[in-house]
C-alpha cells in the first residue's frame, strides 16, 4: 500500500480528506506516496499555530534557534544521498544535481543558525545633547513561505532559514508537484527541537490554500517563489492588510557570447546554463545573444555538445539531463518550439523522447535564426529550450542582453577584461556572470532581480535580515533610572 504523509501543524501530523499521489517524472507509473491535500481551513489552522508561537520563538535564545537549524543541517547533510535521490524521483534533477541541492540546503541552513547570534543593531549619539539612539531588528512575525517546484529543497530552506533564525513563525506550502522533500525538511527541523507552531506545514494547491497565505490579517510576511502570474496575484492579495512581500519570479536570461571568446568555454558556459536541470531554473540562460565572428563555429559546437547529451531517467548512472517535470510543463515546451518555427526559428533538437519507462523526455532545443522580438525571446519557456540571437558586435549584445521585460541574471563570456567590466557595469539584471553560467549561485551572498523578475528585498545571505525583520529605533534620555 502506498504510504501517505500529514500536513504538520502545531507540531503534529494532520490527515486531510483528500491526498495527492506524488508521481515520479522519469516513470510515471511509480508513485513515491500520497501527501496531504489541505484545504483552506487547514491553512487558517497553521497561520493561528503560527501566530500562537509566535512570541515564546520571537523571545527565544538566539542560541536555542541556532542550535535547531545546526541540528537541522546535520541531519540533512548527513542524509544526503537518500535525500538527493527522492528528490531526483519527484522532479527528476539527475542524481549528481539532486544530491547537489540537497547539500546546499544543509549549507543554508547552517549558515543562517549561524546568523541568529550575529542580529547586531546599532548605536549612535542622538542630536540632542547627552541622549542615545539604538537601532534594533525584531522578527518580522508571522510569514507565509510559497515555493515552486525546480528547487523542492533549496528554496524552502532558503526562505525558511533565515526567517526562523530571526524569531519568525512559519506557515510553509511547497508546490504541489513536490511534496516529498518539502516533508522532509519540515519533519527534520521538528525533530531538531523547533518548539510547536513554529513550523508549519501546508501541501495542498495554491488556489485553495493560497488566498488564506497571503490574504490573512495574521500574516506578516509573504515570502514567495514562482511565476510572475502567481506573484502579481500575491501582491493583489496582500495589499489589503499592507503585508510585507518578497517575491521571486521569473526570468529571460541572456549569455552574451563575443568574438574573442574561448570557444570550448563558450560551449560549456551555454550548455550548462540553457540545459543544466533541464532547463528548468529561473537563471537559465535561455538567450544566447552571439556576435557575428563566432556565430557559425559556436551554434555548430553547441548542436554537437547537446545532441551527445545522455537524457534519461533522472537516477541513472550517466544521465546529463533528467526528464521535464510533468506532461503539461513538456507540451508547454512543445508549444513555444512551435511558435518558434512559426515565427521563422530554425529549430535543432527538442523531440520526445522513448526511454524504457514512460517519463517526459524532451531533447534539448536550441532554436537558430531568432531575434530578440521573437515569443521565445520574449516569455519565459521553463524548459530545454535555448535560442541564439545573432548581433554585429558588443554594443548591440548589451543592448539586446538588456532589452527584456525580465532582469535575474545575465552573462557574458569573453576574453576581454574592458568588456566584462563594461558588461558589469551596464547590465541592468540581479546577477551578473562571466565566463561561467547564468545559473548556479552563491548561498552566503544576495540573490534577486530587477524589473519583472523579482519585487521586494534580496534573499540569501545577510542580505535575507531585511525582510524577515523590523527595525525599531528608540531614544534614551541621559540618566533614565
Ligand atoms: P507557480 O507560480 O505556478 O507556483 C509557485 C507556488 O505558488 C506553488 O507553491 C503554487 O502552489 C503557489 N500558488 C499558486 N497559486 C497561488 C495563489 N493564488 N496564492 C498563493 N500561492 C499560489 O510557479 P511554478 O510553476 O511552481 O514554478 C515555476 C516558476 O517559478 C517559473 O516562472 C520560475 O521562473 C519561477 N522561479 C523563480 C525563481 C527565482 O528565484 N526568481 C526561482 C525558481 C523558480
Amino acid at each position: 500500500m502506498t504510504s501517505r504523509r500529514s500536513n504538520i501543524i502545531g507540531g503534529r501530523d494532520v490527515a486531510s480528506e483528500q491526498w495527492t499521489p506524488n508521481v515520479n517524472p522519469s516513470d510515471t507509473s511509480d508513485v513515491i506516496a500520497e501527501y496531504a491535500h489541505g484545504s483552506s481551513s487547514d491553512a487558517e489552522e497553521a497561520v493561528g499555530a503560527a501566530r500562537d508561537a509566535l512570541s515564546g520563538w520571537a523571545f527565544a535564545s538566539p542560541q536555542q534557534r541556532a542550535d535547531v537549524l545546526d541540528r537541522g543541517a546535520n541531519e540533512v547533510i548527513r542524509r544526503a544521498d537518500e535525500l538527493g535521490e527522492l528528490l531526483a524521483r519527484e522532479e527528476g534533477k539527475t542524481l549528481p544535481e539532486a544530491r547537489g541541492e540537497v547539500l546546499r540546503a544543509g549549507q543554508i541552513l547552517k549558515y543562517h543558525g549561524g546568523q541568529a547570534l550575529r542580529n547586531a543593531g546599532e548605536i549612535i549619539d542622538s542630536v540632542r545633547p547627552g541622549l542615545e539612539v539604538t537601532m534594533t531588528r525584531e522578527p518580522l512575525g508571522v510569514v507565509s513561505v510559497i515555493t515552486p517546484w525546480n528547487f523542492p529543497i533549496a528554496i524552502p530552506a532558503w526562505k525558511i532559514a533565515p526567517a526562523l533564525a530571526y524569531g519568525n513563525t512559519v506557515v510553509f506550502k511547497p508546490a504541489e508537484l513536490v511534496p516529498g522533500c518539502a516533508w522532509e525538511q519540515a519533519d527534520i527541523l521538528r525533530r531538531a527541537g523547533l518548539p510547536e507552531g513554529v513550523l508549519n506545514l501546508v501541501m495542498g494547491t495554491g488556489r485553495e490554500v493560497g488566498p488564506v497565505l497571503t490574504g490573512s490579517a495574521d500574516v506578516d510576511g509573504v515570502s514567495f517563489t514562482g511565476s510572475v502570474t502567481t506573484g502579481e496575484g500575491i501582491l493583489a492579495t496582500t495589499t489589503p492588510h499592507r503585508t510585507r512581500v518578497q517575491l521571486e519570479m521569473g526570468g529571460k536570461n541572456p549569455l552574451v557570447v563575443l568574438d574573442d571568446a574561448d570557444l570550448d568555454v563558450a560551449v560549456d558556459v551555454a550548455l550548462q546554463g540553457a540545459f543544466g536541470a533541464t532547463g528548468q531554473r529561473c537563471t537559465a540562460s535561455s538567450r544566447l545573444v552571439v556576435t557575428d565572428g563566432i556565430h557559425d563555429r559556436f551554434v555548430a559546437a553547441l548542436t554537437d555538445a547537446m545532441q551527445a547529451w545522455r537524457v534519461g531517467d533522472a537516477r541513472d548512472d550517466g544521465t546529463q539531463m533528467g526528464p521535464v517535470v510533468n506532461a503539461s510543463q513538456l507540451e508547454q515546451d512543445e508549444r513555444y518550439l512551435a511558435v518558434a518555427r512559426d515565427e521563422g526559428g530554425e529549430v535543432r533538437g527538442g523531440e520526445r523522447l522513448k526511454r524504457p519507462t514512460a517519463g517526459h523526455y524532451l531533447a534539448p532545443a536550441l532554436v537558430v535564426g531568432t531575434t530578440n522580438t521573437m515569443t521565445v525571446n520574449r516569455d519565459e519557456v521553463f524548459g530545454p529550450v535555448a535560442a541564439v540571437i545573432r548581433v554585429a558586435d558588443f554594443e548591440e549584445a548589451l543592448a539586446v542582453a538588456n532589452d527584456t521585460e525580465f532582469g535575474l541574471s545575465s552573462g557574458i563570456v569573453t576574453r576581454s577584461l574592458a568588456a566584462a567590466s563594461h558588461f558589469r557595469r551596464h547590465s541592468t539584471a540581479g546577477m551578473v556572470m562571466v565566463n561561467v553560467p547564468t545559473a548556479g549561485v552563491d548561498y552566503h551572498v544576495p540573490f534577486g532581480g530587477r524589473r519583472a523578475s523579482s519585487c521586494g528585498p534580496r534573499e540569501q545571505g545577510s542580505y535575507a535580515r531585511d525582510f524577515f525583520t523590523v527595525v525599531k529605533t528608540s531614544y534614551v534620555a541621559p540618566g533614565s533610572p
